[in-house]
C-alpha cells in the first residue's frame, strides 16, 4: 500500500520507535465503535502481545452484536486496569478527535498519546499524529506499523486488518477501494484472514428487527433538491415498534443514498437521547465539510455528528449545512 504523509504525520519509522519504547499500551476505540475502530486497535494490540507488551483494550460502548466475531472483542472493556504504568501509551485509533472515545476515559496526558487515523479535519491531538487521509481504513494505517515492527501477520491479525477494510470500503464497493486496498486485502487472506466470516457476520445474517427497521426506513423516505437529496429518520417509537435497537441501524443510509438520482442521503437517529445523524455523499457533495460546520466529522462521502437540538431543527440545520456544500436544485 502506497504511504503517504502529509506534513502533519508523524513518519512510519518514528511511530515504530515509540511502539518498541513503550511496555504497555491502552488501545481506545470510539463510541458507537464499527469495525475499523476495533478491528485496527485489536490488530495492532495483537501485534504488540506478540512481541511481549502488555496491552488493553478500551471502549465505552459495548462491542456490537456484528463485532464480537472478532479475535479479541471479549477483552475490550469500559475500565482500565488499576495498576496501570503512568507510561502506557494510549492508541486512539480511527478517531479525528479524543471526544470521540467518549466521557469514560480519564484524558491521559498528551505525552502518553499516539493517534492512528484516516480522517479529513483530524485535530492531532497526541503527541504523536499518524494521520493518513488517502488510507481507506485506519487498519491499514496500522498495517504499515506492523510491517516496521516486523511482526509476524497471523490469522487473527490478518482477520481484524480485513475487516477494518471491509468495513470502511462497505465490502470492497466505495470509491476509496483503491487496487492498494485489494492487493492487501488479497495478501491478507493468504495470511488465513476469514472473508468468509466477515461477510456473514457484518454484512449478512440481518436480524428480522433490522430488516423490519430498514422496511420503516425506506418507507419514510423524503427526498428534496429535486430528487438528489434522500433523508428519514428513525426515532425510539419506531426501533420499539420493530423491535429492534440502535445496532440495527448500522448502514441503512447506504440503501438511502443507493437510490436513483440521489447525491446526498442523511439518516436522523432520535433515539437514546440524542439526535445523531449519518450523512453519505455520491461524491460531488463534501458532506466532511457539512457535518464539520455542525460540529461533527469524517470523510469527504462519509460522515457524522450529534446534533445538540430537536429532531426538526436537525433537519432544517443538516439541509442548509448541504446547500452550503453545493447540494442545490437543477436550475
Ligand atoms: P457513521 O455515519 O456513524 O457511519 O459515520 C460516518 C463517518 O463520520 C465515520 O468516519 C465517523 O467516524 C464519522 N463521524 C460520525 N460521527 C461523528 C462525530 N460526532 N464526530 C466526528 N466524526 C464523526
Ligand atoms: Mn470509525
Ligand atoms: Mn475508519
Amino acid at each position: 500500500m502506497s504511504e503517504e504523509r502529509p506534513g502533519h504525520s508523524a513518519t512510519t519509522a518514528d511511530v515504530v520507535a515509540e511502539l518498541r519504547r513503550r511496555a504497555a499500551f491502552v488501545m481506545v476505540s470510539h463510541v458507537k465503535p464499527d469495525g475499523d475502530t476495533l478491528g485496527a486497535g485489536l490488530a495492532l494490540g495483537l501485534a504488540l502481545e506478540r512481541i511481549g507488551k502488555r496491552v488493553c483494550y478500551f471502549q465505552q460502548d459495548p462491542v456490537p452484536r456484528t463485532l464480537r466475531f472478532l479475535p479479541g472483542a471479549a477483552r475490550v472493556s469500559r475500565e482500565l486496569p488499576k495498576d496501570l504504568p503512568a507510561d502506557a501509551l494510549f492508541v486512539f485509533c480511527d478517531m479525528s478527535d479524543p471526544a470521540r472515545a467518549g466521557s469514560f476515559l480519564p484524558a491521559p496526558a498528551r505525552e502518553n498519546v499516539l493517534d492512528i487515523d484516516h480522517h479529513l479535519g483530524n485535530t492531532l491531538f497526541g503527541a504523536l499524529n499518524y494521520v493518513l487521509p488517502a488510507e481507506c481504513s485506519t487498519g491499514t494505517c496500522v498495517m504499515h506499523l506492523l510491517r516496521g515492527l516486523n511482526v509476524e501477520i497471523d490469522a487473527e491479525i490478518a482477520t481484524c486488518v480485513l475487516t477494518t477494510i471491509m468495513t470502511d470500503t462497505g465490502g470492497l464497493m466505495h470509491s476509496n477501494t483503491s487496487p492498494e486496498a485489494l492487493e492487501l486485502a488479497a495478501a491478507l487472506m493468504r495470511r488465513g484472514a476469514d472473508k468468509e466470516r466477515i461477510t456473514r457476520e457484518i454484512f449478512g445474517n440481518k436480524r428480522v428487527a433490522a430488516t423490519r427497521l430498514l422496511g420503516r426506513v425506506v418507507g419514510a423516505m423524503q427526498f428534496g433538491h429535486d430528487g438528489r437529496y434522500c433523508w428519514s429518520c428513525v426515532d425510539d417509537a419506531t426501533l420499539a415498534a420493530c423491535d429492534a435497537d440502535g445496532e440495527d441501524t448500522e448502514d441503512m443510509v447506504n440503501v438511502l443514498l443507493g437510490q436513483e438520482g440521489v447525491e446526498v442521503a442523511a439518516l436522523f437517529k432520535a433515539y437514546d437521547g440524542e439526535v445523531r445523524v449519518s450523512l453519505r455523499s455520491a461524491g460531488r457533495v463534501n458532506v466532511q465539510a457539512a457535518a464539520a460546520s455542525l460540529g461533527g466529522g469524517g470523510h469527504f462521502r462519509a460522515a457524522g455528528m450529534e446534533y445538540a437540538g430537536a429532531l426538526h431543527e436537525a433537519v432544517a440545520a443538516v439541509d442548509a449545512a448541504l446547500v452550503a456544500q453545493g447540494l442545490s436544485s437543477r436550475a
